[in-house]
């Protein structure tokens, strides 16, 4: 294959492109918090937490350090743990089922909608059993759930519905913020994600103010006031500093998901051919894209055809949650859940980041277009 020249080169993601964008006015805050010199819980995780709370139309927000701490403590905030089951997609990235585990809980799994990517809610039912404590629905790609079935069939049994918001910030579903539609919602900001910090970082946000308190107290070694230990709480608090790079970006975020928005939008015109099957956006939804995921026939050989031409591609997830050998515990088998099967093999991520450029899309768009014409031909 010949690699052309003229190409430009198009990572998945371009951290570097959104800090030449912001880079002083972060510098400026990470300053601002040395010289204050606030590093645990200061003022700029409380500020960050009011922030994130009302971007999100929430009461309470809880800063942590990880998206992955933040579903683990809602869970043991819920007081799921040993002998009870929590629901959530097969097709998810890993943290999800491992937050269930950590908290001592089985992650019980259910296929995906083969059009939304997300949890197949008409198959929840059936996976609900007298264990069930919650249901974790997953907003994969920066897709909401369809919430409102789900909340009606959680409300039936008195289950707990506690969202995976960790690719969705800004999102909306019938108009309404993603983390805001079930009893709790955890955000990571992971430095990749739509709202990225420079390090780990995560959030949980909830209209629940027991269940605020509750995670306040547990972040912090179980404590209110300092060396009183009220229960055996954890160190999972929100870094000030990240808190205030955070803090500099918030007020971007939803021009850079406008941005993404217009290039899945571009993207879906390009690509609108044989061979490709596109993302859909549902009726329900605002997607924020945290990722643009095509399926096509021989995938892996069109990811080095892309290489080939400078562009980085990604595959979220080649291997669904029941598959992995971290849980053959569990004992499901290949085949247990063949959407998410089939489409781990089919599924592939082309770069999308607000600083994309039309010409990168359609450079992208090029090539994919390319690669399977010349599959069509054979
Ligand atoms: C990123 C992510 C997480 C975990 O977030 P961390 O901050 O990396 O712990 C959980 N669930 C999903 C769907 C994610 O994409």
């Amino acid at each position: 294959m010949q690699i052309e020249k003229k190409h430009l080169r198009v990572p998945l993601v371009d951290l570097g492109a959104q800090y030449n964008t912001i880079g002083g006015e972060v510098e400026a805050a990470i300053t601002s918090v040395l010289h204050a010199s606030d590093f645990i819980l200061g003022a700029q995780v409380q500020l960050f937490e009011e922030e994130f709370a009302r971007y999100c139309e929430s009461q309470y927000a809880i800063g942590v350090d990880s998206g992955l701490s933040g579903l683990e403590l809602i869970l043991r905030a819920y007081g799921v743990g040993p002998g009870d089951e929590v629901i959530t997609a097969a097709n998810t990235f890993i943290a999800t089922a491992l937050a269930i585990s950590h908290a001592g809980a089985r992650p019980v799994l259910v296929d995906c909608d083969p059009q939304t990517y997300t949890l197949d809610i008409a198959r929840v039912e059936a996976a609900i059993t007298s264990r069930t404590k919650a249901i974790m629905p997953v907003h994969l790609y920066g897709q909401p759930v369809d919430m409102d079935p789900l909340l009606e069939i959680a409300r039936a049994r008195g289950l707990v519905v506690i969202e995976d918001a960790c690719q969705s910030h800004g999102a909306r579903y019938n108009g309404r913020r993603a983390g805001s539609l079930g009893d709790a919602a955890a955000f990571s900001f992971y430095p990749g994600k739509n709202l990225g910090a420079y390090g780990d970082g995560g959030m949980v946000v909830t209209n629940d103010e027991r269940l605020a308190d509750t995670l306040r107290v547990m972040r912090n070694y179980g404590q209110r006031e300092k060396y009183h230990h009220i229960t055996q709480g954890f160190n999972r608090r929100l870094d000030t500093l990240q808190a205030a790079v955070l803090r500099t970006k918030l007020p971007y975020l939803d021009g850079w998901n406008a941005a993404r928005r217009q290039h899945a939008r571009l993207y879906n015109q390009l690509l609108e051919v044989d061979g490709v099957t596109l993302p859909e956006e549902a009726g329900y939804a605002e997607s924020v894209w945290h990722l643009y995921v095509i399926r096509v026939a021989n995938r892996d050989a069109l990811k080095t055809h892309l290489a080939s031409q400078g562009i980085s591609a990604g595959v979220h997830y080649p291997i669904p949650i029941h598959l992995q050998p971290a849980y053959q515990e569990l004992g499901y088998a290949r085949g247990d859940f063949p959407v998410s099967e089939t489409y781990a093999e089919q599924i592939i991520s082309l770069p999308m980041y607000a600083e994309c450029t039309p010409e990168m899309i359609e450079q992208v768009a090029e090539a994919v277009r390319e690669f399977v014409q010349a599959g069509v031909l054979q």
